[in-house]
């Protein structure tokens, strides 16, 4: 995902730039309002006690009421002073408030909404990676699009309060009769104002030709390896034990050294670090150089004309800030825009993913909600492929389920079994063939109705750091007896008599202190626990068992199929001894379905079950002597 910085027509970099506080606007218009509040106020408010620094200083000098223009000085001054705190205040509550969540919220809403494949995809996953170093890395993307705006307005405040200061500077004339009267001249005035307009652009050229090298900078690969070393191979504790075993530290902070030696990488050795030392460095010096010259220019001009008598040596100074900060203005507003067209480059990124299609069909029949359970499923001569992959995962599958009935799904790893769930659960369409329920394909049904007959367990299953009965009811409101009555059934109840807050115990310690550590036995009953509390019609358990010996996992299954009661429940293993109860047993070998009936007859049959028997009942065999 190497992508270069593309620069930008205006047009369209002002087009995706708009897109993005439309987002902003639609999701927090609070921290955009702030934002524009706080730079406006930030670029108005120095000009307040300049304006009566002037007025004092000519007073002094010039025999006027010292003493009011001294209090109205100090009041100009803490009236900026405080309306600037005030309004950081309120600025800083309303990012601390909005923006991280807000931010949250648009890229959470898009995930949550996005076809399962579409989050499996290694692309879009890369392409969310990718957004967020851009903005860890120096906060281009979404963030940026607000920042320039705020920015932007500020300059023009700046530029605008620097207008109405200095109009009388060129207004004023020098008496006639007085040896600098040739001050007067319009040619001055031109110079003045073609010195001004040189300088800004001079400057904001220099400044945004440094910015260019941040541009050019490809920091992805490097930052992420700055990621992974940082932040998640020496952070996360479940690699802490690895890096003690097998003294990974030494060559983990070996690895991290070199990625911050490398060209990409943040470290004084990237293209951007040499840059900065040489001339990138140099063309920032160079845009405060201009800068600075033409503020020179500007103490000689009004110098000369308070010298020449055009108005008192208070006005010097007013004059010298507002042309100053109509300089910084300008050429801060120039700066701006060009960040906002290196922005909009990388604002493809955000819109790319955010303009992910959904593609999977989304039907408009809702599934009967039948009492008797009697839901058919048959997959017809279905085939698939993983998106990106040219190798059939499944292969002209066949098969109907017996409702209520036990369904073994088995074979070795890699054979297809998950893939087969998670084309029954629609986390992805067959790339050939369908699937019906009840006669109907299941495209044609809602997706959430359809979703909704399932309650699966995968191998990987996640419980959250949430009160163990928000767990198992997946809610934060539920019906407390019977989540006990499932966790009972999952066999919890004696490790839940014992934990203090009962049902209310948090899970894990990333939240509360006092929240519980549970052991992999234990998390796989509370998950059995959450599919018995959905009371979806069809079952599944995946391998959730992988970690437990043979023997457990085949325990853990016989007493599973006691409390599924009339569901259909579907068990997927490796181990053919956990799923010799079934009344069907489909083997899977290399994405096919190669034998299908009850244990008895298949063990009898040759073929594949009888050769993994075989293979797998020496162990069993073993143990039992
Ligand atoms: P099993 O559950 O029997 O162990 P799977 O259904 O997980 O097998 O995998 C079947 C095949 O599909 C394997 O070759 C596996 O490498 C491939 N596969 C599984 N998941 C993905 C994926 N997300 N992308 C690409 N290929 C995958």
């Amino acid at each position: 995902m190497a992508e270069k910085q593309e620069r930008l027509p205006f047009r369209e970099a002002a087009a995706r730039t708009r897109r993005g506080l439309s987002i902003w606007w639609k999701t927090a218009p609070e921290v955009l309002v702030s934002g524009w509040a706080r730079e406006g106020v930030d670029a108005l408010a120095p000009y307040l006690p300049l304006y009566f620094t002037a007025g004092l200083v000519n007073a002094i000098a010039g025999g006027g009421d010292v003493w009011l223009m001294l209090w109205a000085l100090l009041a100009a001054a803490a009236a900026a002073a405080g309306i600037q705190a005030a309004v950081h205040c309120w600025d800083d509550a309303m990012r601390n408030a909005h923006q991280w969540p807000a931010w949250s919220r648009i890229f959470f809403d898009k995930l949550l909404s996005m076809d399962f494949c579409g989050i499996d995809d290694p692309k879009n996953q890369a392409l969310l990676t990718q957004i967020e170093q851009l903005r860890n890395w120096s906060g281009w993307g979404l963030n940026r699009v607000y920042r320039v705006s705020a920015e932007a307005l500020g300059s023009l405040c700046r530029v605008l309060g620097a207008l109405a200061l200095s109009v009388s500077l060129f207004t004023l004339p020098v008496p006639a009769g007085s040896p600098l009267a040739w001050l007067n001249h319009p040619l001055c005035l031109a110079g003045m104002a073609g010195l001004l307009a040189g300088s800004v652009a001079l400057s904001a050229k220099l400044a945004n030709e440094a910015q260019g090298y941040w541009d050019r900078y490809d920091g992805t690969a490097g930052n992420r390896g700055f990621s992974f070393f940082y932040f998640i191979a020496m952070r996360e504790r479940h690699r802490a034990a690895d890096i003690r075993t097998y003294a990974q530290d030494d060559f983990l902070e070996d690895a991290a050294r070199q990625d911050m030696k490398s060209e990409t990488s943040f470290g004084p050795n990237s293209s951007v670090g040499r840059a900065g030392r040489g001339p990138m460095g140099l063309l920032s010096a160079a845009s405060g150089v201009v800068s600075q010259a033409f503020v020179g220019a500007v103490y000689l001009f009004t110098g000369l004309k308070a010298l020449g008598g055009a108005f008192g040596v208070g006005s010097v100074t007013q004059y010298v800030g507002a042309l100053a900060g109509l300089a910084r203005g300008l050429s801060d507003l120039l700066e701006q825009v060009g960040a906002l067209r290196t922005n909009a480059g990388f604002l493809k990124f955000t819109f790319d993913f955010l303009d992910i299609p959904n593609s999977m069909y989304q039907g408009s029949l809702t599934t009967e909600k039948r009492t008797d359970r009697k839901y058919e499923i048959e997959f017809r001569d279905v085939s698939f492929r993983y998106p990106g992959t040219d190798t059939w995962a499944l292969r002209h599958v066949n098969m109907k389920f017996d409702v209520g009935g036990r369904l073994a799904v088995v074979g070795e790893n890699g054979s297809g079994k998950t893939t087969f769930i998670k084309l029954l659960c629609r986390l992805y369409d067959p790339t050939e063939g369908e699937i019906l329920l009840n006669g109907i394909d299941i495209r044609k049904y809602r997706y959430d109705d359809y979703l909704a007959l399932f309650s699966v367990v995968f191998q990987d299953f996640k419980l959250l750091a949430q009160p163990l009965g928000s767990n198992v009811a997946a809610a934060e409101e539920y019906d407390r007896a019977r989540a006990e009555e499932c966790l009972s059934k999952a066999g919890f109840a004696d490790r839940l008599a014992e934990l203090p807050r009962g049902l209310d115990t948090c899970l894990y310690r990333e939240f509360e202190d006092g929240g519980v550590e549970v052991s992999g036995g234990e998390a796989q009953k509370i998950a059995l626990a959450r599919v018995l509390y959905q009371d979806a019609p069809f079952i599944v358990l995946d391998e959730p068992t992988a970690a437990l010996d043979p023997e457990a996992e085949a325990e853990v299954y016989t007493k599973f199929n006691d409390i599924v009661e009339d569901k259909t429940a579907i068990y997927i293993s490796h181990r053919l001894s956990s799923c010799r109860f079934c009344d069907e047993i489909a083997v899977f070998d290399r994405g096919r379905v190669v034998q299908q009936g009850n244990h008895d007859a298949l063990v009898e049959t040759p073929g594949k079950y009888q050769a993994l028997w075989e293979a797998q009942a020496q162990y069993y065999q073993k143990n039992e002597e």
